[in-house]
């Protein structure tokens, strides 16, 4: 195997989102180290691993011995949330035909339009040159996804139930659907994320309500995108997992991204690519909260968490990412795929203690911010508060999972009057707490700033970052900023004369002593 090239392989499928465009690299060549090995399933032995170095150019064609085309293959893709629609832009944008499906009549006009449903940079153009340019259609109709595709994509919901299990009844859902539609071989593949033998259930539910001479098998391929980068992190990914237990279906996979990526594939069987997600976002949540341990160590020792994190990220095996001490991890994903996990390796007897104290760890980081917040404001009823930021992260306005939600409804039960901003989620925020005496949204930062006596970041929007800091000491009636992201270095804040709380650096007071931060 050659040593990767990663710059070349960001050469090669390069997104210019400025124009709605995209170049390809114009050569192929493909090295392939699969494992013929089977699993204790019979499946198809992991670890098996193609890599692409360079794709073809887009506008070849290559074929199967059938005759059935490689490139621009037809596709049907259940759910046009966040990964179903970011899913579908990028693989019409690829050059293959997408026939989007949702539930949701609304959401289908307004893309049909080429109007976004959701924030995500990079989506409005590829969505307006993609429907421009023929290759994506959406649809309320189910059959129309099933009978014009070859491969159909699950990217329906799979959100949390109360008792931490994933809720498959969207998934369940769609193969009942397509069931009776099938007219043909198809290829259903999950990037859902999904627990471990999801895949054997809606192989169960198609084969009781199909008709048995239409063949049809199940395949994974989950999805690794954050939202707020997903349009990059689609079209550049670090890796691609396909899961598939049938050479065709590996075949079919292979032909659909093999053309246009130049990063690792790692084919597996479908069991271990559902695995390989959930243990990926397990990990990573993982990560999160050992710095968050590391952070509360650091404010009882006097240490900065920030310098900690950059000294021990800097080491390759262990890496920067996910190493900044804050709030902990939100979203639609993280909490709830480790949960399900962790719902996983107990129905199996599996010791998963470490896993719950990664989510008890992270739960706890909002109380550890309201603490802070009482400690700076002491009695919060009739102090204004300004909020800034609702979203989980920066570039999205998806709000599920985020501290907002425990954060606004804790500060307004305590008395408080909230001034809430956040650049891009307000609308569904709003569709939650609804306005009254002691909750507005304001327009801007400065706006919800103004007379207030503490201000609080939930999300670290560049926006933010960019704040004119003496203007804004100047329109708060005290200048006290309590900061979950730790966006602001504590120097900098105590030189412009803030009174500055944040997570596991120390904070900044007036004065007193012992809580002076560790500059
Ligand atoms: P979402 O709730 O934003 O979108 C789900 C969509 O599916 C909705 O638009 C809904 O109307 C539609 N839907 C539900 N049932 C349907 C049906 N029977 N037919 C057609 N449409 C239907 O969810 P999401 O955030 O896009 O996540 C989808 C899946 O992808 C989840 O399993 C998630 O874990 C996974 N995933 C999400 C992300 C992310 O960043 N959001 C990243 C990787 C993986």
């Amino acid at each position: 195997m050659k040593p990767r090239d990663r710059d070349a392989r960001k050469r090669c499928v390069t997104a210019d989102l400025s124009q709605g465009g995209m170049r390809v690299d114009d050569s192929a060549e493909v090295e392939s180290a699969e494992a013929a090995l089977d699993d204790r399933d019979g499946h198809r032995l992991d670890g098996a691993l193609t890599r692409v170095t360079t794709p073809e150019p887009v506008s070849q064609t290559r074929g199967h011995a059938d005759g059935t085309p490689a490139l621009g293959m037809r596709l049907g893709i259940f759910g046009t949330g966040y990964a179903g629609l970011v899913t579908s832009v990028c693989l019409a944008q690829l050059g293959h035909v997408v026939t989007a499906v949702d539930k949701d009549a609304e959401t289908v006009a307004a893309l049909s339009q080429g109007m976004p449903t959701i924030r995500e940079p990079g989506l409005p153009e590829l969505l307006a040159a993609n429907l421009d340019a023929g290759r994506l259609h959406f649809t309320t109709r189910p059959e129309e996804a099933i009978c014009a595709s070859d491969i159909i994509f699950v990217c329906v919901g799979t959100p949390p139930r109360n008792d931490g299990r994933a809720d498959l009844a969207q998934v369940e859902e769609v193969a009942r659907t397509i069931a009776p539609l099938l007219d043909g071989y198809k290829l259903i593949v999950e990037k859902s994320t999904v627990p471990a033998r999801t895949a054997r259930w809606i192989d169960w539910t198609i084969r009781r309500l199909a008709r048995p001479e239409h063949e049809f098998e199940v395949a994974s391929n989950p999805e690794f995108l954050r939202e707020g980068t997903a349009v990059s992190d689609f079209l550049q990914p670090d890796r691609i997992v396909i899961g598939a237990d049938s050479a065709r279906a590996r075949s079919l996979l292979l032909d659909l991204y093999k053309p246009y990526f130049d990063c690792p594939i790692v084919l597996t069987s479908v069991t271990t690519a559902e695995f390989i997600k959930q243990t990926a976002n397990a990990f990573l949540a993982a990560k999160v909260s050992f710095i968050n341990v590391v952070s509360d160590l650091c404010e009882a020792l006097g240490v900065d968490v920030t310098a900690v994190a950059r000294g021990v990220g800097l080491d390759h095996r262990i890496g920067g990412d996910f190493v900044n001490a804050g709030l902990g991890f939100g979203g639609s994903c993280l909490p709830k795929d480790l949960s399900s996990l962790i719902t996983v390796a107990e129905d199996h007897g599996v010791d998963i203690d470490l896993l719950k104290e990664v989510e008890r760890i992270n739960n706890a980081r909002v109380e550890r911010l309201l603490a802070k917040i009482e400690r700076a404001l002491w009695v919060l009823r009739h102090k204004v508060i300004a909020v800034l930021g609702a979203s989980f992260k920066p570039d999205t306005d998806d709000i599920r999972g985020a501290p907002s939600l425990t954060v606004i409804p804790w500060l307004h039960a305590a008395g408080a009057n909230l001034r809430v901003y956040d650049p891009a989620a307000l609308p569904k925020l709003k569709k939650l707490f609804r306005p009254d005496d002691r909750l507005t949204y304001a327009a801007t930062a400065l706006e919800a700033a103004r007379d207030a006596n503490a201000l609080v970041i939930l999300t670290d929007w560049d926006e933010f970052r960019m704040l004119d800091l003496k203007l804004v000491r100047s329109l708060m009636r005290t200048p006290i900023i309590v900061d979950g992201r730790n966006m602001f270095a504590p120097a900098e804040m105590r030189a412009a004369g803030f009174e500055y709380y944040s997570l596991g650096r120390g904070d900044v007071t007036l004065g007193a002593e012992r809580h002076r931060a560790w500059t």
